[in-house]
């Protein structure tokens, strides 16, 4: 069975865009995939984050995996900073990679113009991503486009190690899916309905109140066509309200344009806000029944054990064959 890894930073909480761009489609591909799924806490450190609030957003990320339909079962489940492996095989990576090839990533190069005391974990961050991926000999890596630079790059300290040392890694492969829908900002609906955004009105968190999420909904950008049509270019707000309550209701477009054909986006906007809720509804149920519980610290224990084995082995084996050995 080929295997699958995915990875979300805590960095704020889970969006209404996480769920459908990423989680959503971690829970189709796991019945056709071994698959490992993590929360990338190791990588929210590149800026300061709040100790207490990053612990506890921590253990809501795993609770909300589950209750989204990510199966225990099925996944090997873990935080990142348990595996201490991982900061010890990035190292060996470290020393594979260029500072050129680690320089020219888009997003260093983004982020490190917009803060002049950037950390050097900005920089490296790319490499403990390439040991996240390598370690497990991962074949595919669901990412969305910002992230497929680093996969590429994870695939490129691989082939360069395995001609130095001789076979160690499988190569991943980025997996850009194109059915992953992108939901946008409520309030900006050009925009990525991101977990940074500072506005919390157009972003639905996975943990807003059930009324909140309603009235966001209720309060999004328009247009003043007043027809519900599916137009990014030219109806954007109006699109992305179809697009969430399509894959949410399980309706086609087309079909949710039959049925408010001639209907005004008061009515349109309230059956929305009540699809979203009534999901919002439902993984908050499973959610409060698992934060607080002995079953969600054995899932983390058991996944912690598995992926730790297998990152030990890779250790050991990059060791050997770098001549770390007594
Ligand atoms: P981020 O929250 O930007 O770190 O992204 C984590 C994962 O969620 C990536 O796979 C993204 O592609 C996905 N994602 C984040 N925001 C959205 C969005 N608004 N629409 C669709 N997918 C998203």
């Amino acid at each position: 069975m080929k295997k699958i890894l995915t990875g979300l930073k805590p960095t704020g909480d889970l969006t209404l865009g996480n769920y459908i761009g990423a989680i959503s489609q971690m829970v189709k591909l796991q019945d056709e995939y071994e698959s490992f799924v993590f929360v990338a806490d190791l990588h929210a450190l590149t800026t300061y984050q709040n100790p207490d609030e990053l612990r506890q957003r921590i253990r809501k990320f795993i609770a909300m995996y589950i209750a989204c339909g990510i199966d225990p079962k099925k996944n090997t489940i873990y935080i990142q900073s348990e595996n201490e492996y991982l900061g010890n095989i990035s190292y060996l990576l470290e020393c594979s990679t260029t500072y050129g090839e680690a320089s020219r990533m888009i997003q260093f190069k983004e982020k490190s113009k917009q803060n002049a005391n950037f950390s050097v974990g900005l920089l490296t961050y790319p490499i403990l991503m390439a040991s996240d991926i390598l370690y497990c000999d991962t074949d595919l890596v669901p990412v969305g486009i910002d992230q497929k630079q680093h996969v590429e790059l994870a695939r490129n300290i691989a082939e360069r190690f395995n001609n130095k040392y001789g076979y160690t890694f499988k190569l991943p492969e980025p997996f850009i899916n194109s059915n992953g829908q992108k939901i946008n900002d409520l309030k900006y609906p050009d925009k990525k309905m991101s977990k940074s955004e500072e506005n919390p009105n157009g972003v639905i968190s996975l943990f807003d109140s059930v009324e909140d999420v309603k009235s966001k909904i209720k309060k999004a950008t328009t247009d003043s066509l007043n027809n519900i049509h599916y137009d990014k270019e030219n109806q954007p707000g109006i699109s992305n309200l179809l697009n969430i309550a399509s894959i949410l209701d399980n309706a086609s477009i087309e079909e949710l344009e039959n049925r408010f054909k001639g209907k005004g986006y008061g009515e349109f906007k309230s059956y929305v806000a009540d699809v979203v809720g009534n999901f919002i509804e439902k993984i908050q149920a499973k959610y409060n029944e698992i934060i607080n519980s002995k079953e969600l610290d054995e899932i983390l224990d058991a996944g912690i054990k598995k992926s730790r084995e297998l990152a030990r082995e890779k250790y050991e084996l990059m060791k050997e064959r770098m001549g770390l050995i007594r």
